[in-house]
């Protein structure tokens, strides 16, 4: 690395905690033309003067990455665009996110990939595009997956849907495994789930809303659990909600198949009694679901079941959030309020885990999933870097979000820990 040129820049005093290497210590991260280096490579040959960031009292970690955001371009750019999308991001502490492939038009072939990544060079964080599974998502004919490998996928999902055709979803896995891509999966039954608006329990009894039973989530982990055996190939199953998608998960991790899941801050923050106000804040899919769900969703990060963590962010008009429960949009938003409800909740809160494993949970975990070269604080890596405060104690004001939507649940409570400085490439993109 001697021959590294460019701008140089020291982040100095930190508490670096960097999971892919099992360092926890107080020590200086130097960085040079856009990556990691090693100090003495930094300070030659010149001796010009680095930019200082001052960390004392802060955690340096590697840049948070995000495998699962709704930035809504092409087509739904009132909702969000790739660079407002970027800056709400940025503003979570988030160097890297992962797009899902629901767009206008889909995000099913090489041509629309293409356009989403020329856009994504505007955009202050690195943007990373999934493709669709099938085309249209419509679960009936796979889509061009070879060429949106050449294009620059990362990875295939039908997100927002599920491949209900057990055969084709068999051929997408076993194609996915000739270009070494993941494939992703939002697990839903639509013979059972139907019109379900909410989890299927006594407050939909209560409500007199269509119920989506967990039933519905678990018979699809079940399947990719099959299938992943069947090709011996990986399945990751998105924003698991369930106590029982846990235990299928554990089970089948414990026979060595290779089966993943991600789990997000609003399946660990809230129940479904919190519907009864008729909320759409309330509504996503999967749903809200019950105590004993959250206990086991907690269990399985804690025991190393669930390997990921992630926003499924989710931006919506306040126009079309403002209907009747059962007719509004799934979805809220999720980036600028991650890092803070998960810290709050499974490191204050509950201590499921410590903050070193939250960290590995949001950086080298997704990294290594997506076979990104981050997630790390090595050297060589991409300077990507995120600044936390673990003990600074703030209000949820979406009012003053970097989305261009509010449709949050989260607006008022008090959380502990946040991002305050996001450094993509070695320039700081947010700073609070
Ligand atoms: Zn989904
Ligand atoms: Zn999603």
């Amino acid at each position: 690395m001697s021959d590294v040129t460019g701008k140089k820049t020291v982040i100095r005093g930190g508490r670096v905690i960097d999971p892919a290497n099992g360092v926890d210590a107080v020590r200086d991260i130097w960085v040079r033309g856009g990556r990691i280096v090693a100090a003495d490579t930094a300070n030659s040959p010149e001796n010009e003067e680095p930019e200082i960031i001052d960390a004392t009292g802060l955690v340096v970690a590697p840049g948070l990455i995000d495998l699962h955001v709704h930035l809504r371009e092409p087509g739904q750019s009132a909702k969000e665009t790739i660079e407002t999308g970027a800056r709400a991001a940025a503003a979570g502490g988030f160097t890297s996110v992962v797009c899902m492939p629901n767009t206008n038009p889909s995000a099913d072939s090489p041509a629309t990939i293409l356009w989403i990544k020329e856009r994504a060079k505007k955009a202050c964080v690195n943007v990373f595009p999934t493709g669709a599974i099938t085309k249209g998502l419509a679960g009936e004919e796979l889509a061009p997956i070879g060429s949106m490998v050449q294009a620059g996928i990362v990875a295939i999902t039908d997100d927002g849907h599920c491949v209900q055709n057990h055969e084709l979803m068999r051929r997408a896995v076993e194609y996915a495994r000739m270009f070494d891509l993941p494939v992703f999966d939002h697990c839903q039954d639509y013979s059972l789930v139907g019109d379900g608006v909410m989890h299927e329990g006594y407050w939909s009894t209560m409500l007199g809303l269509p119920g989506w039973p967990a039933a519905g989530e678990e018979l699809i982990v079940l399947r990719n659990i099959l299938l992943a055996e069947l090709c011996g190939s990986p399945i990751h199953c998105q924003h698991l909600s369930c106590a029982g998608s846990v235990r299928h998960l554990r089970d089948a991790r414990a026979r060595g198949v290779k089966i993943s899941g991600e789990v997000c801050p609003h399946h660990l923050a809230l129940t479904d009694e919190a519907v009864c106000g008729f909320d759409t804040n309330f509504k996503m899919n999967p749903p809200l679901r019950a105590q004993a769900d959250i206990d086991a969703l907690m269990g399985g990060i804690a025991d190393g079941t669930v390997t990921v963590l992630s926003s499924d962010h989710a931006p919506h008009m306040a126009v079309e959030k403002e209907v009747e429960f059962d007719r509004a949009p799934f979805g809220i938003l999720g980036l600028e309020t991650e890092f803070g409800l998960f810290h709050h909740l499974l490191v204050e809160r509950q201590k499921a885990i410590d903050l070193p494993r939250l960290i590995e949970l949001l950086t080298v975990n997704p990294a290594r999933l997506l076979r990104l070269d981050r997630g790390t604080l090595s050297v060589g890596a991409p300077a990507d870097v995120t600044l936390i405060d673990p003990g600074l104690e703030w209000t949820v004001r979406p009012g003053e979000f970097a989305s261009r939507s509010r449709n949050t649940p989260f607006g008022g409570w008090q959380l502990k820990g946040r991002a305050v400085r996001t450094v993509v490439a070695g320039e700081t993109v947010w700073k609070l």
